[in-house]
């Protein structure tokens, strides 16, 4: 059987070191990697590009696409200024990964986003985030833990579609981020939430698209947790 191919958006890593200040680098953790090697699938690289065409050929390679974790995402994007605890942003690969998802939606391919790339496709879809939790009415749990991220730390309620796959009603996740969806994109579902009802995982499958995201890391508790397995799982399995 033909091995199924996923790419995986890259972001650039800016050197720090002063004797090498201005370099950059193509840059993705092991973890995504890993993860995808361990279902006997092909994990590619897609590194930050604004050429549209290199989108284009980009997604007819592969089977399917993960987006990574990584930068805030521009507020710019759902028309909001930037408030004072936003995080650094990166425009560029904002625009790479929007026309990565717009060309996966075209090409059919089934779309995984993991944290950041959950949130950039609520965005691109017409959602909103908060651009920090502090700025949500309610209480919030630990969303950026202390311990390890192999580590799992809240619990999320499942629904839907994931409610039936893992044949629970809650799992432990780990968390690592700030941000949060505030307005839901249309056609988007919640598959899980978390006891202060931040949402943290959407799905849509509607004409012939498959967009799943996660707001916690599977891949970084992936060899210490099952359901971490479980939601690679569950993306590969829908690969078609
Ligand atoms: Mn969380």
């Amino acid at each position: 059987m033909n091995k199924k191919v996923i790419g995986i958006s890259a972001s650039i890593y800016n050197e720090t070191e002063k004797e090498f200040l201005g370099s950059q680098y193509a840059y993705l953790p092991q973890d995504y990697i890993n993860a995808i090697h361990s279902f006997n699938s092909i994990a590619i690289i897609l590194p930050v590009t604004e050429d549209r065409d290199i989108i284009k050929e980009y997604v007819s390679k592969i089977d399917a696409l993960i987006l990574s974790g990584g930068y805030d995402v521009s507020p710019n994007l759902y028309k909001q200024n930037p408030k004072e605890k936003l995080g650094e942003t990166m425009p560029l690969r904002d625009y790479f990964e929007i026309n990565l998802i717009v060309e996966a939606v075209n090409q059919r391919k089934p779309i995984f986003g993991i944290c950041r790339g959950m949130q950039l496709i609520n965005i691109a879809f017409g959602g909103s985030l908060f651009q920090d939790l502090s700025y949500r009415k309610e209480e919030n749990i630990q969303h950026v833990q202390k311990s390890n991220a192999i580590n799992t730390s809240h619990f999320v309620y499942l629904s839907g579609e994931l409610s039936t796959f893992f044949n629970k009603e809650k799992i432990l996740v780990n968390s690592f981020h700030h941000q949060g969806i505030d307005k839901l994109a249309n056609g988007f579902k919640v598959l899980a939430h978390s006891d202060d009802n931040l949402i943290e995982a959407i799905f849509s499958n509607e004409k012939d698209t498959w967009i799943l995201g996660v707001q916690w890391h599977p891949e970084m508790s992936f060899t210490s947790d099952e359901n971490s397995k479980k939601i690679f799982k569950y993306f590969i399995d829908n690969i078609f």
